[in-house]
């Protein structure tokens, strides 16, 4: 292929050569890109299903880089007959419906096989706009990037992938019980690394994942730090600490008095609630009236293989003598979400895995401690002993006795209270947005200079005056 790059009237379209007006050339950075997410929508409501942190993220970032004059299409599957093919989420953030496989009743490990139709419809779709539409594509979780893979070779732009979670560290900490992800999965995941552009991690540890279990080239992977909705999810006014419980508790129908402990997520085994269950049942051995005083709100809805499992939780508290303790609240939005952490006295994290945890960042941000489990994520969301504590391993005992020894010792949770506001302070989703943006204009920099450097190869007589 012969193609020219001219300092001049007009450039070349990356794929397909087709010469497109000056102006609309990625110079600085990406105008519009288009984000893929195969297997969850984010429309759809976290806490329950396979909707959760991932698709927070989505949102919050797409409306921030509209507000940057990004403009963002978000590629999700159609599960409903009657979704429109496209919705306006925010001004300049568009949600395109795909249409590949059955609308409803298709579980996520089945998507592999849908992935040809999802990707056809997203080819299509950009088939139909006029040349050089999107100038980057963002996926994420290992489903997207595949389709990511094959937009970007064809539409030659540059493909960023953030995977949220990763086959190989999930199989390495799993639930007793929980099925391991399989190993085409694994595969699906070590292609993407491979092909993609640019790889965003959510912290350090997910990047050292990357790198040492994945082979990622260490100079290919970014840490951007997801954030917090800082005016949702606000402290209440010094002063008014108490006034704020009651009022959360009130509008979450919660006992006015005592204490409160929630669990926040998705039910199913890799968020281990049965862990704060048992560790209940054992601090109710230890000190009998404190958990008289003790309200458990989990809040959230079943989830993937734990489909089954708020009956198994409803069960398991039985079985602990707990059923009085616990109360079982569905998935919560906006301010009702806010009052859940702001009833609670401290918030409990106990996972096997997290890749981040915005749970325990959404807490904190309410000036709620929280006590999580000393993995993964939870590691960077959660200061040890400053925001929180951090306890290692599942054991029952264990977290009975850090909750019980927060429970009653009021001081030191006022003091971490204090300490998480300021750590969560530190989290936003502006500055997520902008680390990613970073990530963006480099890739499509690189991208350019590639396709640059590579004409003058094929041509050396080729001047590539006006580098782009
Ligand atoms: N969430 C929610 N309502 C609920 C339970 C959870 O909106 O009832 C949201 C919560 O606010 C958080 C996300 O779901 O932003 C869960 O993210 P996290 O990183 O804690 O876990 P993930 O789902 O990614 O495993």
């Amino acid at each position: 292929r012969h193609i020219t790059v001219t300092e001049g009237a007009d450039v070349l379209d990356g794929h397909t050569g087709v010469a497109r007006q000056r102006g609309t050339q990625p110079r600085r950075g990406p105008r519009r890109i288009a984000t893929v997410s195969v297997h969850t929508s984010p429309l759809h409501q976290p806490g329950t299903g396979d909707a959760g942190g991932m698709n927070v993220y989505i949102v919050e970032v797409a409306r921030r880089l509209a507000e940057a004059n990004v403009e963002v299409e978000i590629f999700t599957r159609a599960t409903a007959s009657d979704l429109p093919p496209v919705v306006e989420m925010a001004p300049g953030v568009h949600v395109r419906h795909v249409t590949a496989g059955p609308f409803e009743g298709l579980a996520k490990e089945e998507l592999p096989g849908q992935l040809c139709a999802f990707t056809a419809g997203v080819l299509r779709a950009e088939a139909a706009r006029p040349p050089g539409f999107y100038d980057l594509i963002h996926s994420h979780y290992w489903l997207s990037g595949q389709v990511g893979w094959l937009a970007k070779e064809r539409w030659g732009v540059p493909l960023v992938h953030t995977a949220h979670t990763l086959a190989k560290v999930k199989n390495a900490q799993l639930a007793a019980g929980d099925r391991p992800e399989p190993k085409a999965r694994v595969i699906g995941e070590e292609q993407v690394v491979a092909e993609a552009d640019r790889l965003v991690a959510n912290t350090r540890a997910e990047a050292e994942d990357l790198i040492a279990s994945y082979g990622a080239d260490p100079a290919g992977v970014t840490v951007v730090e997801p954030g917090v909705d800082l005016e949702r999810f606000q402290p209440p006014p010094v002063g008014g600490e108490v006034a704020a419980k009651l009022a959360a508790r009130r509008r979450l129908g919660l006992a006015p008095h005592g204490y409160v402990v929630a669990f926040v997520g998705r039910i199913q085994p890799l968020k281990a609630p049965d862990v704060l269950l048992r560790a209940v049942a054992a601090l109710r051995r230890r000190n009998p009236r404190l958990v008289d005083e003790l309200t458990v709100a989990i809040v959230g809805g079943p989830s993937g293989t734990g489909l089954d499992r708020p009956t198994s939780l409803i069960e398991l508290a039985a079985s602990l003598g707990i059923t009085d303790t616990v109360r079982f609240l569905p998935p919560q939005t906006g301010d009702d979400l806010a009052a859940v952490y702001r009833a609670a006295d401290l918030v409990a994290v106990p996972s096997y895995n997290e890749t981040f945890g915005l749970v325990a960042l959404e807490a904190q941000a309410c000036g709620t401690p929280v006590v999580a489990a000393s993995v993964g994520g939870l590691v960077t969301a959660v200061r040890d002993g400053v925001s929180g504590v951090l306890v290692d391993g599942h054991a029952a005992d264990d977290w009975a006795a850090a909750l019980g020894t927060l429970l009653t010792e009021p001081r030191r949770r006022a003091e971490l209270s204090r300490g998480a506001v300021r750590h969560a302070s530190a989290f936003s989703w502006s500055r997520t947005a902008t680390g990613l943006l970073t990530v963006y204009r480099e890739a499509v920099s690189k991208h350019w200079n590639n396709l640059v450097s590579g004409l003058a190869a094929d041509d050396p007589t080729a001047q590539p005056a006006g580098a782009c």
